[in-house]
């Protein structure tokens, strides 16, 4: 029996992966014009930072993370996602004494434990930046428009944009006790997660996903109707900024996003088309994360986006995106003579930038002409020992079909002119 990829991982193949460089490509583009720096980190960290960086009363740390003991006996974990590995680094790297505020980009694969659906995975894809150092609502802003605009670029319509603020430690203490109070009578009817939560951290049960739990906590006092003035006037400019520009907005006092870490502003950007997967994006304002990691006081600020779901939504939109181009020769050589000259031709035409497929399979003429043309070829050169003697040999322009007698010192000039 052949071996099977694993369950919730997926293959990104040779014919698809031009739409993935074309995303990829986008939003490092769209980063670098925002002033965001390109950052990788490691695939897997000691799962202490996803228990203090994520949350451990979260969903992702309790029950989706690919934790194991590596062989010197230490706590490993995959990342679930890039926030807290970022934040890490920015930390070891002493990233607080550059000039602030730090703004990174990340594309990365990420790893959960979950029920594999459409547009649920458990190795999958995510770009997302963070700003670290800026408390302003004009970085909350920054954030929000770089992601309507790489939307907006890839021709992407109707997403939905729902904000919220989930307050500081400051009001979100006075706000447990209000909710542990209207959650009390309750507690029988939920999960046991949630019976845990209750005690350690009741705002996780209003993310909690069991029916039983959403049905309790459909009626318990909002998050955003309880804030305090700071997170209130914080939330005010946000909200003014993204009017001023134009950028249409739902406020959901229902967001109080999947990580422990987030204060003040959360958003999500939602499509209506992918159902139940059909948050694309997420983010949020983390002002104690840093700190929490043991670094020095710093707010910040970012999302992280789904990119299968991205493109799913964009397959729904029916956005079309470009094809790669095709290979501009094929060379084929019947004869020893003719086969050393197509090795330096082809040899000096990729010299030149121009994509030169030639044979290597000691084919026959018919076979090869079949070949260029499966390939699809824009043009085909076929040289014997004719051509050799003469310096002189057909091109054939695939897509009409017309063949011109060129002398084969002037191939490279002639190519190249065509692409230009
Ligand atoms: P969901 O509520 O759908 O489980 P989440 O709140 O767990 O999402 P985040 O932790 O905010 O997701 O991750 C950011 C984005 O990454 C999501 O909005 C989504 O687009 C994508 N994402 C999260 N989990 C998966 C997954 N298992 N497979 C594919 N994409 C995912
Ligand atoms: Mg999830």
């Amino acid at each position: 029996m052949p071996i099977k990829a694993p369950k919730g991982t997926r293959d990104i193949l040779p014919e698809d992966i031009y739409q993935w460089n074309f995303v990829e490509e986008k939003f490092a583009n769209l980063c670098k014009r925002f002033g965001y720096k390109e950052i990788r980190i490691p695939v897997f960290e000691h799962t202490e930072l996803f228990q203090r960086g994520v949350g451990d009363t979260t969903d992702i740390v309790q029950k989706e993370m690919y934790t194991f003991l590596d062989k010197g006996g230490r706590s490993i974990s995959l990342r679930p996602e890039g926030t807290a590995g970022v934040v890490r680094s920015f930390i070891e790297h002493g990233m607080s004494s550059l000039p602030q505020p730090v703004k990174l980009f990340y594309q990365i694969t990420a790893y959960r434990y979950e029920n594999v659906q459409k547009g649920r995975y458990r190795e999958f894809n995510q770009f997302g930046a963070e700003l670290l150092g800026a408390s302003d609502p004009a970085a909350d802003v920054e954030i929000i428009t770089l992601l309507a605009l790489f939307f907006q670029d890839l021709g992407i319509k109707n997403l939905e944009l729902n904000l919220n603020s989930i307050g500081c430690p400051k009001c979100r203490g006075e706000y447990n006790k209000k909710l542990r109070a209207y959650l009390e009578s309750k507690i029988e009817g939920m999960c046991d997660t949630c019976k845990d939560r209750f005690h350690r951290n009741p705002l996780r049960i209003l993310d909690c996903k069991e029916e039983t739990c959403k049905s309790i906590v459909k009626d318990a006092p909002a998050l955003l109707d309880n804030i305090c003035d700071e997170c209130r006037d914080h939330f005010k400019k946000v909200t003014d900024k993204l009017n001023a520009i134009g950028i249409i907005y739902n406020i959901d006092k229902g967001i109080v996003r999947g990580l422990d870490y987030y204060t003040k502003t959360v958003f999500e950007f939602v499509s209506r088309n992918i159902g139940s997967q059909g948050t694309v994006c997420g983010g949020g304002r983390y002002d104690g994360l840093v700190e929490e990691c043991g670094g020095p006081p710093t707010p910040g600020i970012g999302f992280a986006l789904g990119v299968e779901r991205l493109l799913l939504e964009m397959q729904n939109q029916g956005i079309e995106i470009p094809k790669p181009e095709a290979p501009d020769i094929y060379i084929g050589a019947i004869g020893e003579k003719a086969e050393l000259v197509s090795e330096r031709l082809a040899w000096q035409l990729r010299q030149h930038n121009i994509t030169c497929i030639k044979d290597i399979m000691g084919r026959s003429v018919k076979a090869q002409m079949k070949y260029a043309d499966k390939i699809g070829a824009n043009y085909v050169l076929i040289l014997g020992d004719d051509e050799i003697e003469t310096n002189k040999a057909k091109l054939k322009d695939m897509r009409t079909g017309d063949t011109k007698d060129i002398t084969l010192d002037t191939l490279i000039d002639r190519l190249i002119k065509n692409k230009a």
